[in-house]
């Protein structure tokens, strides 16, 4: 299977401005100055192979959308501003003649219902066609009535009524095994404010465990976490962990305790403790630059190292962008 990453910016949107998009093209022209390229796949391959990730791209703007692509169906984790995206892609699809014009399934799996994670519905043009069908599955009793909230006056001009899709919400428990679409899916309670749920996804033998908005403390913490944490079971040996890493060590300690977010440190302990596989650090802080979160990746690979005894470990270890695609 593969997981496309169609936002990653945790809390709200974070855009590029136009200094930044200067300074980047600034040190890719100082970069180039001694090459010479004789069409536009040498500038292709330059760009991606000798730049530098902030200097080349960016890790991105849209708020969480996850897409777990393996057989027919759509499944999506989170409907933040990623979804707009998800859908505008389908539509092109169809322009090209590969997808149909209606009757396509969107699995949507919701964590939880800040603005970050559903914003994206609202202009989720696949849910305004008829003979789509649309899924939404959630563990939160209130699961319709808080999308239908988000689109009633004055907050939008179209009610979720108005939406011509077939659009249905499944209400999930936590603990109990679901067969969706050829997956088995179980979820996990996080700790966060309104609480915020995790999904772990399996098929043919691969897993992708979904976790974002979750607090979990280090072990610089008195209150570290036993060896019967509930989180090394659910997940035990992924193959892909996308994990809320929105802050450094420093703020997810000294100032941002109890936000309901966790660090790299979190990440690298529960991850090692379960064998993962993969882990990828995921709902990237608004305010950190592209320079900052390249700093947080390379801390966090260091900091693996160093709980590893200073040994090289093998789990890999990345920081998602918006537009990353991953082979599981
Ligand atoms: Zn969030
Ligand atoms: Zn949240």
């Amino acid at each position: 299977m593969r997981v496309y990453f169609w936002g990653t910016r945790g809390s709200l949107p974070a855009s590029i401005t136009a200094e930044t998009v200067r300074t980047k093209i600034v040190s890719a022209i100082k970069a180039a100055q001694s090459r010479s390229f004789n069409n536009d796949s040498e500038i292709e391959d330059f760009i991606r192979d000798e730049l530098p990730f902030t200097v080349g791209r960016t890790y991105g703007s849209n708020t969480p959308c996850v897409e777990i692509r393996n057989g027919e169906e759509y499944m999506i984790c989170d409907a933040g501003t990623g979804l707009r995206d998800l859908g505008n892609h389908h539509m092109k699809l169809i322009e090209q003649g590969l997808q149909r014009r209606s009757g396509s399934v969107f699995n949507i799996f919701v964590s939880h219902f800040h603005w970050d994670h559903i914003q994206g519905f609202p202009f989720f043009t696949p849910a305004y066609i008829p003979g789509n069908k649309v899924r939404i599955y959630g563990f939160h009793k209130n699961l319709k009535g808080f999308f239908e909230k988000q689109q009633n006056q004055p907050y939008f001009p179209v009610p979720l009524a108005s939406m011509s899709a077939d659009i249905q919400f499944i209400i999930l428990k936590p603990g109990k095994d679901y067969e969706i679409s050829g997956f088995e899916i179980s979820g996990i309670e996080q700790k966060h404010p309104g609480t915020s749920y995790g999904f772990r996804f399996q098929k043919d033998g691969r897993t992708v465990v979904y976790s974002t908005d979750a607090e979990h403390k280090t072990s610089y913490d008195s209150t570290a976490r036993e060896e019967n944490y509930p989180f090394l079971d659910f997940f035990r040996e992924a193959d892909l962990l996308i994990f809320d890493a929105q802050y450094d060590w420093n703020e997810a300690v000294l100032s941002k305790d109890d936000w309901g977010h966790s660090s790299y440190v979190a990440a690298v302990e529960l991850a090692v403790k379960a064998k993962v596989k993969h882990l990828c650090l995921f709902h990237n802080e608004p305010a950190y630059s592209d320079e900052r979160l390249d700093v947080l990746l390379e801390d966090t690979r260091n900091y693996l190292k160093i709980y590893n005894d200073h040994q090289p470990h093998p789990m890999k270890v990345d920081l998602a962008y918006d537009g990353y695609e991953i082979e599981v």
